[in-house]
């Protein structure tokens, strides 16, 4: 069977540990801190005052471990000064928040809808120099979240859903949620017993009196670990505890869950809290497609999806009134913020040398000191120019993906290999590469950040040129196929995809970059050079959401399998064929495909090199950029 979801979903289950891609300045400090506190990038203001109501939250979604980045997303390329914030940042940033609120004397709740791993924990992560999430958790449940929800990502792996029960979950005191996600433990018995990892649910007041009625749902995800469970969202509104939780009437439901906001099951929650309560407010807060994405159920409700990895922060008021106004619409505002001090300083009206809470200024402190004891500083060389996976054309000079395959694998994988001077063709898939490379500084944060996955290169020897050139296409023909069948189908059948099922959400959020660039005439604004890049967003929701004005990020789409130039040599000039062991299944498929003459088999496959995926683009760079 030619599967796609296989290689897909396998590349998000064995990326690197939560925080192995912080960015570690340490040692360049104090001039980075200075960086840091006066940015040198000219970053935007935002474009108008939030609009509070009587009921605010902050919102944050798939932060996927970037919540310990340092020093914020730290190069001089936009997009990335928009998101040059960090933790302790955004700790400030909650704090003076919560003084306004209380000056303003309405309530303001700090809310996240999961996805705080990245893929696995340390156990199998990055073998030198990972952050464990258990050390770097510590310093999120600093943060006075009400509400957090587990994410697919806290369940790729067992041992981190294990710490997510007996560490982190203890510690939020009945505030994280996952109402149909259970882990499997050891009873005092003995017996095995099938538990939640956090609550089921929530109740409680807020310091202004509201009674509020929380939920922490999962989307429909199967690609979860053996002894932990998802029960399905349609299954889950029929259980009792379900009916027992929304039976009492809040003043405001809050249904925080790790499912899209869009084209997903969040209408079987609504409609079964509708069912029961025709007119009481319902907020939903939404995550794991990585977009913005906003929009109202009905006129006393709204659901905010609020972006991925501390890249944007979400913002949704409702000005509920009183108890008597219970026919009328409710009006709700919501904002997407770039995630920077400059939009932090604005919206509480502090100044560079004001803004800083004692506790924010931990964080950092304390981040700063665990990216030092991990030594994630580690300097490759200067990167020339941007690369970007989807931004840029592939193939093309500014494409990550090209440099990747064309340049990097053929330098760093026939180094110190006997196989050196041997005709090759090299292939990998496109998913490896998950983040873009700026312009100035690599290291090895950089590193993990742009290729975070631990695969080995294999190889085929004595395959004629004229048939190892054939894969590629056909490979990539094949991926085509299996998209296509999905953007024929319905929504229904979209959501049952089995790609879908088991996280893979890329093709998501790319089509989302495509269709913003598309609907706000990107090109254009690009060319007019008088926006920076960055977010751009249309969604369901009344007014502009976007809190800063950007010029829509570029995308292209991209193939599923990428290659390395072709040796300039006769078709039936015998080659090695060099591949990505991920993709080894679908590879020899093709392979036996296009040609009949020999049957390959996994027993034709021999170790290229010792140098993994991961540590390929360091090598380059300290050949290439120094
Ligand atoms: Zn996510
Ligand atoms: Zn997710």
């Amino acid at each position: 069977m030619r599967s796609l979801a296989a290689f897909s979903t396998l590349a998000l289950v064995t990326v690197a540990n939560a925080c192995g891609d912080a960015h570690d300045h340490a040692h360049e400090s104090p001039s980075a801190l200075r960086k840091r506190l006066f940015p040198q990038a000219q970053l935007t203001k935002p474009t108008r005052p939030l609009e509070w109501g009587d009921l605010n939250i902050i919102h944050t979604t798939d932060t996927h471990g970037k919540y310990c980045w340092l020093l914020g997303h730290q190069h001089l390329s936009y997009p990335e000064p928009n998101y040059s914030g960090d933790l302790g940042d955004f700790a400030s940033f909650v704090e003076h928040m919560k003084q306004i609120a209380v000056e303003k004397d309405v309530d303001l709740l700090l809310i996240d809808s999961g996805d705080l791993h990245d893929g696995t924990g340390l156990s199998d992560g990055f073998p030198a120099g990972g952050i464990d999430a258990h050390d770097t958790n510590q310093f999120l449940k600093q943060l006075p979240y009400d509400i957090m929800a587990i994410g697919n990502h806290e369940l790729y792996d067992y041992i981190n859903t294990w710490d997510m029960y007996t560490n982190f979950a203890p510690a939020l005191n009945g505030s994280y949620l996952s109402s149909n996600a259970n882990i499997t433990i050891f009873d005092e018995n003995n017996n095995t017993v099938s538990v939640p990892v956090g609550n089921r649910y929530r109740k409680f007041t807020t310091r202004k009196g509201r009674r509020i009625t929380s939920l922490g749902v999962l989307f429909d995800f199967t690609g979860n670990d053996v002894n932990t469970t998802v029960q399905p969202v349609a299954d889950m509104v029929k259980e009792q505890w379900f009916a027992e939780a929304i039976a009492e009437e809040p003043d405001v439901f809050v249904l925080v869950g790790h499912m899209p906001v869009s084209y997903d099951n969040w209408p079987t929650v609504f409609n079964a809290v509708r069912a029961v309560h025709a007119e009481t407010p319902i907020i939903i807060l939404g995550g794991h497609t990585h977009i913005r994405d906003c929009n109202q159920p009905d006129g006393r409700s709204m659901a905010l999806e609020s972006g991925r990895y501390m890249e944007t922060i979400g913002w949704l008021s409702a000005k509920l009134g009183d108890s008597s106004d219970s026919q009328k619409n409710i009006t709700f505002s919501r904002r997407y913020l770039d995630q920077n001090r400059v939009t932090y300083e604005y919206h509480t009206q502090q100044r560079n040398n004001s803004f800083d809470t004692a506790e924010g200024q931990n964080i950092t402190q304390g981040l700063q000191e665990l990216s030092d004891k991990y030594e994630l500083s580690t300097l490759f060389g200067y990167a020339p120019q941007d690369y970007t996976i989807s931004r840029n054309p592939y193939p093309s000079n500014g494409s990550s993906l090209s440099l990747f395959i064309n340049e990097a694998a053929p330098y760093a994988l026939t180094f110190n290999n006997t196989r050196k001077n041997i005709s090759n063709i090299m292939i990998t898939n496109s998913g490896s590469q998950r983040f873009d490379i700026y312009a100035g500084t690599f290291d090895k944060n950089d590193q993990i950040a742009a290729s975070p996955f631990l695969d080995a290169f294999v190889y085929i020897k004595n395959v004629p040129l004229g048939v190892a050139q054939q894969v590629l296409p056909a490979l990539n023909a094949a991926g085509a196929d299996e998209r296509r069948k999905r953007d024929l189908g319905s929504v229904l059948q979209q959501r049952e995809d089995e790609l879908w099922k088991r996280g893979y959400v890329d093709r998501r959020y790319m089509d989302w970059l495509e269709e913003m660039d598309r609907r706000h005439d990107g090109a254009v604004k690009r060319a007019s050079q008088n926006l920076t890049l960055g977010y751009v967003t249309s969604d369901s929701c009344p007014g502009v959401g976007d809190d800063t004005l950007h010029a829509p990020l570029a995308s292209y789409d991209i193939p599923d399998f990428i290659g390395s130039d072709a040796p300039s040599a006769s078709n039936d000039t015998l080659i090695d064929f060099v591949f990505v062991d991920f993709i080894q299944e679908q590879l020899l498929e093709i392979l036996n495909e296009v040609q009949n003459t020999t049957t390959y088999t996994d027993s034709d496959v021999e170790s290229y090199t010792d140098v993994l995926s991961n540590q390929l683009l360091g090598l380059y760079a300290q050949h290439a950029w120094n």
